[in-house]
């Protein structure tokens, strides 16, 4: 079997289109643009790009964007303080704080500062408990991501067994009350699950969210089932890629290894889910182009019930 490929692009481009064309509605009939702020701590190069990438992606489709950059020797109080007035401009629809922080900024409390109707990232615990409850709330834009996935690529979600791997407050949980929502039947695995594969190879859906490159091997996986990869890991050693590729990739990925140094993998084996899944996303090119267009689309839905539009 030649597993089908779910490319996030086309999807990502389409929800973006769809972000714009509600920009320029709402500018065009209530003379407001979303605003997105963006506040960055420290010159760590991963966020740096992550940051460039959400405020060039809002600008692009119409939005108004602010970028707040603060030195890594910031303290809580100044970074809070950030957050605090942000909160209090009413033409400020999201405020997005990039993680991680340096260590003397407590993380915790400044996300839990954000004012939820603002709360673009859907981090904030009244967020997370609206989500538990099935209510209209601002979600983490990476889960959200997926379900589009799912969803625009036919997917049935409805009655399948959906299986996670991975519990993170970002990933892995809201992931699972999600699948729930759109009523599959979900396990959620961590590192303490017991004889995981078994467990995993259950999974009509299987969402591989935990860190580690290409873990989800063919045992893992229910033959035909659709395989999520959300994992972004680096991997530098050319023998481990020679195990994670097959004829038709490993040449494009040690030319990138020695071009950059490494090159990036997902969560999943993409050679065994090409042999046994039904579908699969790729790492580049898949969840993660997901989740800056989820951001955009948070961030108009932000506008939209802040303001009653
Ligand atoms: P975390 O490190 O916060 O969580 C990882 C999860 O995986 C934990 O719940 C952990 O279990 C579980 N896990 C770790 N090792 C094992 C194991 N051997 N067996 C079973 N479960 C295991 O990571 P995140 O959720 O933040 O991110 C997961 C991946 O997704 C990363 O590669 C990250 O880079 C990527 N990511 C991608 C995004 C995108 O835009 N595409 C956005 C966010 C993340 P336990 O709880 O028991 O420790």
């Amino acid at each position: 079997m030649t597993a089908k490929i779910l490319s996030g692009k086309e999807i990502a481009e389409a929800i973006k289109r769809e972000v714009a064309a509600e920009v320029a509605l709402i500018t065009e009939r209530h003379g407001v643009r979303p605003l997105l702020a963006v506040v960055r701590v420290g010159e760590d190069p991963a966020s740096a790009v992550y940051v460039g990438s959400k405020v060039k992606t809002s600008e692009e489709l119409g939005m108004l964007s602010e970028h707040h950059h603060l030195p890594v020797e910031a303290t809580h109080e100044e970074v809070l303080a950030i957050v605090k007035d942000l909160n209090a401009r009413p033409e400020v629809d999201g405020i997005l704080v990039q993680l991680p922080l340096p260590a003397q900024v407590d993380e915790r409390e400044i996300l839990e500062t954000i004012d939820p109707a603002k709360d673009v990232d859907g981090f904030h615990p009244v967020n997370v408990g609206k989500l538990s409850q099935g209510q209209k709330s601002l979600v983490p834009c990476t889960p959200a991501g997926v379900i589009e996935i799912l969803k625009r690529s036919e997917i049935p979600i409805a009655g399948a067994h959906a299986v996670v791997i991975g519990r993170s407050n970002i990933v892995g949980k809201p992931m699972a009350q999600l699948l729930l929502q759109e009523n599959a039947t979900v396990t959620v695995c961590h590192s303490r699950t017991k004889d995981l594969p078994a467990v995993a190879a259950t999974g009509d859906i299987l969402v591989a969210a935990i860190g580690r490159a290409g873990f989800v091997r063919a045992a893992h996986i229910k033959p035909g089932a659709c395989v999520i990869d959300v994992g972004i890991n680096n991997v530098s050693d050319p023998a481990q890629a020679a195990e994670l590729f097959g004829p038709d990739e490993i040449e494009k990925r040690l030319n990138t290894i020695a071009k950059r140094g490494f090159t990036l993998v997902g969560d999943v084996n993409p050679k065994e889910a090409k042999e046994k899944a039904g579908a699969f996303t790729p790492v580049p090119g898949g969840v993660g182009l997901l989740t800056v267009a989820m951001l955009m689309k948070n961030t108009v839905e932000a506008a939209k019930m802040r303001r009653k539009l």
